[in-house]
């Protein structure tokens, strides 16, 4: 039996063997001293000074990022500005000088006030850009205190450790040693999944227990299935998991090897399967992956990544890029679904107790609609390049929805006017992500050409339970009988109104989801394109007929385990030499 056995959140799949490394161990909790009189400006030249030396190695790193890993390169630009955004070095200094804080004291004391801004955002994207300011943090710590990265020892590939992990971490290395990451912290959306992803690595992230249970040089594997952590493993072990390693590589490359051909079920019922991306870098990821399309572009990373607000040209350029690289496949762009002002503009945050509930999605950008227009007047625009669709997300009914379609036609109005090309018949989409759009499905049907089921906010909204809060992660029950029921509802209502229903929330990529919503029908699916080859792999071996009455079943459950349970069955007897190597939400397989 291993020595201990670590869990976490998969977020990039496969199975690694190694020795594990320790890079950029959170500091220990900062010394806090005040600084006499006659070292105030040694102690601020020495904060100075770890700034302009992390901030030119994020510039140098970003110089030296190897061709696969370029589109990381927009995050290591954030993390310059960050590292020289006066409200973090800036803020630091004044405290050293005015307060006589020493140097790590003053720093710590600038990034809690970051995160309190940043906590009262209500998009978990923004929110998670906080770990942003606290990796920069850490390397600045790091730096003060005299620390350097380590390195795997002896040749084998080793096993990354981490308290978090930056894209600059990953470049001090050298990449083809690394086998595996594993993370104490991070959210669904931190980079360490994306970084992962390109590299084609297994990564774990929120891995509790990581730096009190494993020392440099401990023998590791990282179960990048099921989301464990195995230390000091036993000789059994060894042998249990490099049999399983080698069988998962067999059955990638088997999943690949159709991952371009279209996805139809054994009876004959053809599936779309689209890709959920962030940038335009991601385009050619998508046809490799065998993505048909892109069925969700979330643009507000083109938003996040850029210290200031982007202008028109700069998002036209973007998203024409993306729908020309697609051409004639489709892609959707949502509009920013932020929560507040304070990302863009320097100046004052407006404050929400419930930001969840508060300004975010359709609701910020008809408040901010120069915003809006901007980026309206861009997506048209690329609507010339391409086969582009939007959609709005977070509409709660149709007032709001009439509201955004009504700016979208002065958007229009403004282009004709100043005679610049666009396609003026770009079919405008909701997003379903609120109960009460699941009530009014009907009558919303009727004003837009396509929903989008947005299950992650969908699932939070119904229940009640943050998606982000691991307090009230057993409630955020993706197969809960109302979720069920509500996505029933939804593509009934579509249907019948002659509209088509994408699901491009997390419930498209689970296995375990499928069946249920191959069973509704649903006509898309949009999801991460690593799980592309994987979803269309199953779809092939599925039954339209079967699924329906897997649904009719679910239809009359009242429980979400009665649901679990019927799925587990079902899907355990018709792929039952794929369940090993699937990654649930549902937590059914664990
Ligand atoms: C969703 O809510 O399911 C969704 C796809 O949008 P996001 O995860 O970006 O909120
Ligand atoms: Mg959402």
């Amino acid at each position: 039996m291993a020595r201990a056995v670590l869990h976490g959140i998969v977020v990039s799949t496969g199975i690694a063997i190694g020795k594990g490394f320790f890079v950029n161990k959170n500091p220990e909790s900062a010394r806090h001293e005040l600084v006499p009189l006659d070292r105030i400006e040694s102690e601020a030249a020495r904060l100075q000074d770890a700034v302009d030396t992390v901030a030119a190695e994020f510039a140098e790193a970003r110089a030296r990022l190897p061709g696969d890993l370029r589109r990381h390169a927009d995050v290591l630009t954030s993390h310059l500005l960050i590292c020289t955004d006066p409200r973090l070095g800036g803020e630091a200094l004044r405290r050293v000088r005015e307060q006589r804080m020493n140097a790590e004291w003053a720093l710590e004391e600038s990034v809690a006030r970051i995160a309190d801004i940043f906590n009262a955002l209500s998009s978990p994207y923004i929110r998670d850009r906080i770990e942003d300011v606290r990796l920069v943090t850490d390397r600045l710590f790091q730096r003060l205190s005299g620390a350097c990265a380590p390195h795997p020892t002896g040749g084998e590939r080793g096993i990354l450790l981490a308290h978090d992990l930056t894209p600059t971490d990953v470049v001090d290395l050298p990449i083809e040693r690394i086998a595996a990451f594993a993370v104490a912290q991070g959210g669904g959306t931190s980079h360490t999944g994306l970084l992962a992803r390109s590299l084609h690595i297994p990564a774990v992230i929120g891995v509790f227990g990581l730096r009190k249970e494993i020392f440099d040089g401990d023998l590791l594997i990282v179960d990048g299935l099921k989301g464990k952590l195995l230390v000091d493993p036993s000789e059994a072990e060894l042998a249990a998991y490099s049999d399983l390693r080698e069988q998962y590589a067999i059955y990638r490359k088997r999943v690949a090897a159709y991952a371009v051909h279209p996805a139809e079920t054994e009876d004959g019922v053809q599936v779309s399967v689209l890709a959920n991306v962030e940038s335009a870098a991601e385009a050619e990821g998508v046809l490799s992956a065998g993505g048909e399309g892109v069925g969700l572009v979330r643009t507000e990373f083109g938003y996040i990544t850029r210290s200031s607000l982007p202008g028109e040209e700069d998002l036209y350029e973007e998203y024409a890029g993306l729908a020309a690289a697609l051409a004639p496949r489709k892609v959707t762009f949502r509009t920013l679904d932020v929560g507040g002002d304070k990302v863009f503009s320097r100046g004052k945050v407006s404050e929400e107790a419930n930001p969840a509930l508060g300004l975010r999605g359709i609701r910020y950008c008809v408040r901010h609609q120069d915003i809006f227009r901007t980026q309206l007047r861009a997506i048209l625009r690329a609507g010339a390049h391409g086969n582009v669709s939007m959609m709005f997300p977070l509409i709660s009914g149709l007032s709001e929805l009439r509201l955004a379609k009504s700016i979208l036609n002065e958007a229009k109005q403004e282009l004709d006017d100043a005679d610049v090309p666009f396609d003026p018949h770009i079919p405008v989409g909701i997003m379903i992500e609120l109960p009460s759009a699941v009530f009014m499905a009907d009558a919303l049907a009727r004003e837009v050409d396509f929903f989008s089921i947005g299950t992650n906010d969908l699932i939070q909204y119904t229940l009640g339970a943050d998606r982000g809060n691991r307090h009230v992660a057993h409630l955020y029950q993706p197969l809960h009988p109302s979720i069920v029921r509500a996505i029933k509802q939804v593509v009934d209502m579509a249907h019948k109104t002659g509209i088509s229903v994408c699901v491009c929330g997390e419930m498209a990529s689970d296995p375990y989801c499928l069946p249920i919503l191959l069973g509704m029908p649903v006509d898309e699916l949009s999801l991460a394109p690593q799980s592309i080859p994987a979803i269309k792999h199953l779809i092939r071996r599925s039954h339209a007929r079967q699924s329906r009455k897997l649904l009719d079943q679910a239809l009359f459950a009242s429980t979400a385990n009665a649901i679990n349970n019927m799925v587990r069955q079902a899907v355990h007897s018709a792929f039952p030499e794929d369940v090993g190597f699937f990654v649930s939400q549902l937590g059914v397989n664990r």
